[in-house]
């Protein structure tokens, strides 16, 4: 593999709720997890802003009870996609920050600093963390740390990789590859490398963070990953399980005082951080206490709660993510009992009754967490970011891939989708396919590029569209090139050029475009599967009424040639434009005809006369 850069570069986990950064160290010949100032191994994502100053991390956490407004985080669920998108109008109305419509749709988020209003793009909020991440990787390596290797969730689209490079960029750091977080945890275990035959390896991660739930099916063949299947809940994690305890708490302390604190924030936020730290306590002892002085009108909160009670009153959540799992190997197509390796990322899965209920699910298989859940996939990208690193030469050499999670193509004649590069091909990837124009003297042809199954090109999701200019006269079928290339961060351009020419165009689909999410994906992927016969009838359709086309256009050129006169009687004649009359109204769909059979039969016909016309 080529190596891509000199010096140190860090991996970093930008997670929703906490990222975390690791660093190949050559001479100790492993992953070290780097400690920010407050000797913790992950960091808030979370930036806020007072009248004095700006805070990231651990510190802006610290404040949120008292400065809501001003205290961003949830960066992550923004990024790359557009104000108007139901995933942002929905989130908004649970954050208590400011976020608005900017230019573009983009949303904007709007905080006080110093006194003043202050407007963020949700790059910098991002930057901001990794920024911090990258402060925190320098006080530890004591050097300049100029470049990185960010993880992102498998499901992110090109708007949101592009964004997260961005963010990086703005931050300062170069952002030398994105991987799936996912393939990051397989990395960080090697399960490439335990491979001893050239069988493909079914990996299971199971990433149960602190405000999302992700599990992907990857493949591992020749040292190449795959993402087979994903599934997850973008609104299910750790802070669900300290709402339950917060639930629980408020009505103890209710029974208890005879009062309800469930309708003032400041109390509700100290105990829900009580809680918090009260569930990593149950991750490795059976019993905790909690106590907080003065929670409400001056009364002391003192109480405690078993692991037992812990996993019951989270049961039904944990459920949940079993039935995900199941959903993910269904979809995927693979039987449990052929999965090779479970592995276990994000802070919740610490949690024994998670790890206990997944590892019966597999039928007693062991998993991999012997590293950290919430530092697995920072080590994976530190380990990446050691390979593309010039002069290290301990790691173990392996070729890292993705693949696109839809099929790209652009929209034919007649809303024909025509596939340039397939679902699930490995990226990079670059294509290129000759099309020809419809029309004689054509001077330019637009191009529309669609992500999507369907045949309907109108069926897909629209990625964007550009024109081709400039051809030369020319008579219909005069080709040009349409290449598409998706670069290893699945950062898509589109390009199309006349040969004869040399006139060209392209676009690079980027942040504000129309891109889809996860559960979208998944969506279109078993819609295409629905719609198989719909899209196969109209494949026929359309294809007929292209042949009718072309037919229409060889006769109406071949008695141009001819004195028509000379070939054909009067009846003859008539017939003849009778049925290129009936042949034009079938491709304009002129009268709504949806019978297969009245197109092949005229089809038939037309290509007959076409053959007496030529052998004339
Ligand atoms: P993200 O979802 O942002 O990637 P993490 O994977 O670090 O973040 O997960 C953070 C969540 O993990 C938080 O809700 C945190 O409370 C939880 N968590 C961290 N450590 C533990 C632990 N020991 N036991 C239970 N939950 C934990
Ligand atoms: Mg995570």
């Amino acid at each position: 593999m080529a190596k891509k850069y000199k010096g140190c570069a860090v991996g970093i986990d930008l997670g929703t709720t906490y990222s975390c950064v690791a660093v190949w160290q050559e001479h100790l010949n492993r992953v070290e997890i780097i400690h920010n100032d407050q000797g913790n191994n992950t960091t808030p994502s979370c930036v806020a802003f007072t009248v004095h100053e700006r805070m990231i991390g651990d510190a802006a956490k610290n404040q949120a009870a008292t400065n809501p407004e001003n205290t961003v985080f949830d960066s992550k669920r923004l990024i790359g996609r557009k104000y108007s998108d139901d995933i942002v109008q929905k989130d908004k109305m649970l954050w208590p920050f400011k976020v608005i419509a900017g230019a573009n749709d983009k949303p904007v988020i709007v905080v006080k600093y110093k006194g003043e209003e202050k407007q963020l793009c949700v790059e910098e909020v991002s930057s901001m963390i990794l920024g911090k991440m990258r402060e925190i990787a320098e006080a530890f390596l004591e050097k300049p740390v100029k470049n990185a290797v960010v993880t992102v969730p498998a499901y992110f689209n090109d708007s949101q990789r592009k964004a997260t490079i961005d963010a990086g960029a703005i931050a300062g750091l170069n952002v030398v590859r994105i991987i799936s977080e996912p393939t990051a945890a397989a990395i960080a275990y090697g399960l490439d490398r335990r491979n001893s035959s050239v069988e493909e390896r079914n990996i299971f991660v199971f990433d149960l963070g602190g405000g999302t739930f992700d599990v992907s099916l990857l493949t591992i063949q020749d040292k190449n990953y795959h993402v087979k299947a994903t599934a997850g809940n973008s609104h299910l994690g750790g802070e669900d399980i300290d709402n339950k305890m917060v639930k629980y708490f408020v009505k103890e302390f209710k029974r208890k005082n005879k009062v309800d604190i469930s309708g003032n924030p400041r109390a509700l936020r100290r105990l829900r951080t009580a809680c918090e730290r009260a569930k990593r306590t149950l991750s490795s002892a059976i019993t905790v206490t909690v106590e907080i002085d003065a929670l409400f009108e001056g009364i002391d909160f003192y109480s405690s709660m078993t692991r037992a009670r812990f996993e019951e009153i989270n049961l039904e959540l944990f459920e949940e993510c079993m039935e995900t799992v199941e959903r993910c190997l269904t979809d995927a197509e693979i039987e449990k009992s052929s999965v090779h390796d479970v592995v276990l990322v994000g802070g919740s899965s610490r949690i024994p009754k998670v790890q206990k209920l997944l590892q019966d699910f597999f039928n007693g298989k062991d998993l991999c967490k012997s590293i950290n859940p919430d530092e697995a996939v920072a080590y994976g990208a530190a380990v990446q970011a050691a390979l593309l690193s010039e002069g290290i030469k301990n790691v173990p050499n392996l070729v890292l891939l993705d693949v696109t999670p839809l099929s790209l193509g652009i929209e034919l004649e007649g809303d024909v989708m025509s596939v340039v590069i397939p679902r699930n091909t490995t990226i990079p990837v670059k294509r290129t396919e000759v099309y020809n124009t419809v029309d004689d003297n054509q001077s330019a042809v637009d191009i529309s590029v669609y992500e999507g199954e369907r045949t309907r090109a109108s069926d897909n999701n629209l990625l964007g569209f550009f024109t081709l200019s400039g051809f030369s006269r020319a008579l219909r079928g005069h080709p040009f090139d349409v290449t598409f290339a998706m670069d290893e961060n699945g950062i898509l351009s589109v390009s199309a050029e006349d040969k004869t020419t040399g006139n060209k165009n392209k676009i690079t689909i980027s942040n504000n475009k129309d891109r889809l999410s996860a559960g979208e994906i998944e969506r279109m992927i078993q819609e295409a599967d629905i719609y198989k016969v719909e899209d196969k009838k109209f494949l026929r359709k359309a294809k007929t009424k292209n042949d009718l086309d072309d037919c229409i256009y060889e006769i109406r050129k071949a008695l141009k040639k001819h004195d028509i006169n000379s070939i054909l009687c009067r009846e003859e004649k008539e017939e003849m434009w009778s049925a290129i009359n009936r042949a034009t109204d079938l491709v304009d769909e002129k009268n709504e005809q949806d019978d297969m059979v009245v197109f092949e039969d005229c089809l038939n016909e037309l290509r007959s006369m076409l053959e007496r016309l030529k052998t004339t």
